[in-house]
């Protein structure tokens, strides 16, 4: 099954991306994790995305598209996959078609969470993630468990993401607001969209994902 996450920042994609892909037993693939492990590794591409993620732009599509098109190549994607914040224009999307069809595949599903613009800011300057497994947490929305440690892998120590600054943030909604429109109606057009309410409980989203695919 190859399933692309549709939603603006904070719109819960990574959050129903690691229940999705153990449900399916499917790889996350996710542009925004590859970009912050490359700057962590300090390799080339790090570099050329940092300046682009740190003012909440776009890193350049052929930068992304080369990335994806590599990844998807990988034999662990044979038996489906999940993109997450991927494509994020319709530059990349049509790139992705492409590319998948030279490798013989296609889309089946697009999940769009859908989730007001207001809803979005509180959501990402609450958020903090798990150091040890990536596992994304909320302040007030959805706090672990047991406070400070992590109800995944129960690790104690988390970060929070440096571009999830309330000024960063609203540049990232903004810059996001009209390529996502325009991705739901090219995912409308070939058929393949579902539209997910977001704003519900994670469990409720997710049995409603569940339902969708
Ligand atoms: P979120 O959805 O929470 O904003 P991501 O982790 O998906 O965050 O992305 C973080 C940053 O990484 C983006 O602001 C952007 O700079 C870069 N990025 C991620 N995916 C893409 C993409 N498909 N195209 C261009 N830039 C991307
Ligand atoms: P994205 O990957 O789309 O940027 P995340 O999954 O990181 O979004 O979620 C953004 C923030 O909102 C996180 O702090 C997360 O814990 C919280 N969150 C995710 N889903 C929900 C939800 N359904 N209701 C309330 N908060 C949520
Ligand atoms: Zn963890």
């Amino acid at each position: 099954m190859n399933v692309i996450l549709l939603g603006l920042p904070g719109a819960g994609k990574g959050t129903q991306a690691s229940r999705i892909i153990e449900q399916y037993q499917i790889p996350h693939i996710s542009t925004g994790d590859m970009f912050r492990a490359a700057i962590a590794a300090g390799t080339e591409l790090g570099k050329k995305a940092k300046s682009y993620m740190d003012a909440g732009e776009l890193v350049p599509d052929e930068v992304t598209n080369g990335i994806v098109k590599e990844r998807l190549q990988e034999a662990d994607t044979a038996q489906g996959f999940l993109l997450d914040g991927y494509p994020r224009t319709i530059n990349q999307a049509e790139a992705l078609k492409e590319n998948l069809k030279s490798l013989g595949k296609a889309i089946d599903k697009v999940i769009y969470i859908e989730v007001a613009s207001e809803v979005l800011l509180q959501r990402l300057s609450g958020r903090y993630i798990c150091a040890n497994c990536g596992e994304t947490y909320h302040k007030i929305f959805n706090p672990t468990k047991e406070e400070g440690v992590c109800d995944r892998c129960g690790s104690t120590q988390f970060y929070q993401r440096e571009d999830d600054k309330p000024e960063t943030v609203k540049n990232r909604i903004r810059v996001n607001k009209e390529t996502t429109d325009q991705l739901v109606n090219f995912y409308k057009d070939e058929g393949v969209l579902i539209a997910v309410n977001g704003d519900q409980s994670p469990e409720a989203v997710f049995t409603d994902i569940k339902n969708a695919l």
